[in-house]
């Protein structure tokens, strides 16, 4: 049978969706081949965020020329968030490709790769029409991303419950590469969650681009409750699920009901991804991100009295068209005082066909840099201390298997989305394990099995040996 490869790039909708196209490939009886050069059907599920997400894979695809010449039997495809924004104009710029396929159609990319595997074994590819290209919009497509291609004793799973966004903030070419908010039922998100704790899943992350408006077109308040807080409840009655998150979320979307599910509903967990972007309230009304900082700063605080020990994680752009020494120091300030657990900084990038590329003022990159490597010095201490504070306590974590660093230990996951590692055997593997954390790097954490909150002080102070070097 053919074997693909799958490479992926961007966010979690992104593997998600990656995940829907490999599980409807070996539905047809396709392999998966454990690399590129050893596949019949070699894809890219491409990001379109920033110009150097879409500039690696390109290259990427690019540097796989020398295949297609040597085995022009291959077939190449672009899927995803820059497909969808290109279209056919990445048949010009990258001769050897077949197949672009969008946003709304990865439930198609298994009947397109068959026509071409057919086609091209069957040496008919000489015809440039044997290209495929779809990025139509196809209304109900937001249902088609619902089966899982689960390794064994995998216990952590992502649900996409809704596609696209309606926000249209200047910077972002989201709208355009996923389109309008559309949502799936209730009903179906809880079947799809019941199904993947029949099969061993214990927790899963609810994601959307904008994932706590959830529904808000189409489904009623009830009770008060918005429909991503009446589904937030209906997913925590789901027997035998131990943990739930979401993300990503927008601050606007969390009202008193949804703040008020951080008290109520103890499946979820402690942390919550909170995009910031600026500090700046001149700044923030420029995108369009409609708070301000002191609102932002008061929804942290209103969090963090609903579930105290709640982690608090979020994305900040530096060097926005028009952010001045001033507006930067807002922000800078409104890091120091929130104190995040960890940030993803990033220097603009103008994105084609938003408004912020279109602004003047726009940012000399060296000034970007400078602001993204301090922004960075700040934001690495808070982690640092949220990392150190943990050590010493007792923490559950839901292991997910070797350690990506050091395939000698196993890694997990604290409620409060912290990666430890730590020595133990198989049979963690997949289920909640009890550690003492007695060493922080400040971005991974090392654990001991069986260690009670007063072993692993000891272990701190030096008085015992941590078993596991502390930089896996
Ligand atoms: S809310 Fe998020 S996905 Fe939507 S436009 Fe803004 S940044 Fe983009």
């Amino acid at each position: 049978m053919p074997k693909f490869f799958i490479k992926t790039y961007g966010c979690q909708m992104n593997e998600r969706d990656s995940e829907q196209v490999a599980r409807s490939l070996i539905d047809r009886g396709y392999e998966v081949a454990p690399s590129e050069s050893e596949a019949d059907v070699v894809l890219l599920n491409t990001c379109s965020v920033r110009d150097m997400a879409e500039q690696k894979a390109l290259g990427k695809m690019g540097m796989l020329r020398r295949t297609a010449h040597e085995r022009p039997e291959v077939v190449f495809g672009f899927l995803g968030c820059m497909a969808q924004a290109r279209g056919a104009e990445l048949l010009k710029l990258v001769p050897h490709l077949d197949l672009v396929v969008g946003t709304q159609k990865f439930h198609r990319v298994a009947e397109y790769v068959d026509q071409l595997v057919t086609k091209k074994r069957h040496r008919e590819m000489d015809d440039p029409r044997f290209s495929i290209v779809d990025t139509a919009d196809e209304e109900g497509s937001q249902e088609t991303i619902r089966e899982h291609h689960l390794r064994p004793r995998q216990a952590t799973a992502f649900v996409s419950i809704m596609q696209g966004c309606n926000m249209h903030c200047t910077f972002c070419i989201v709208p355009r590469t996923r389109g309008g908010e559309r949502s799936r039922t209730i009903t179906e998100i809880v079947r799809e969650v019941r199904e993947l704790v029949a099969l061993g899943v214990k927790e899963v992350t609810l994601l959307g681009q904008i994932v706590n408006l959830y529904g808000r077109h189409e489904f009623p308040k009830r009770g008060g409750k918005s429909p991503f807080v009446q589904l937030l409840e209906a997913v925590h009655e789901v027997e035998g699920l131990l943990r739930l998150r979401f993300t990503s979320p927008h601050p606007i979307g969390f009202r008193d009901d949804l703040i008020g599910a951080f008290r109520e509903l103890p499946k979820l967990c402690e942390h919550v991804h909170l995009p910031m972007q600026s500090g700046s309230d001149r700044i923030l009304k420029a995108m369009h991100r409609a708070y301000t900082a002191e609102s932002y700063l008061r929804l942290v605080e209103q969090l963090r009295i609903a579930r105290p020990n709640i982690a608090v994680t979020t994305d900040i752009i530096v060097g926005f068209p028009g952010e001045t020494d001033d507006d930067y120091a807002r922000t800078r300030a409104l890091v120091e005082r929130v104190q995040f657990d960890n940030a993803f900084v990033f220097r603009y990038s103008a994105r084609r066909e938003t408004p912020a590329a279109e602004m003047s003022q726009q940012v000399d990159e060296k000034v970007k840099e400078a602001r993204n490597h301090d922004l960075l010095t700040v934001v690495d201490a808070s982690a640092r201390r949220a990392g150190e504070r943990l050590v010493g306590q007792a923490v559950e974590i839901l292991c997910e298997g070797r350690s990506k660093t050091n395939a000698a230990r196993l890694s997990g996951r604290t409620r409060g989305n912290k990666i430890v590692v730590f020595e133990g055997d198989e049979s963690d593997v997949g289920q909640l394990v009890n550690l003492g954390i007695v060493h922080s790097t400040g971005f991974s954490l090392t654990g001991m099995k069986g260690s009670t909150a007063a072993s692993c002080q000891f272990a701190a102070m030096g008085e015992l040996q941590p078993p596991i070097a502390a930089n896996s």
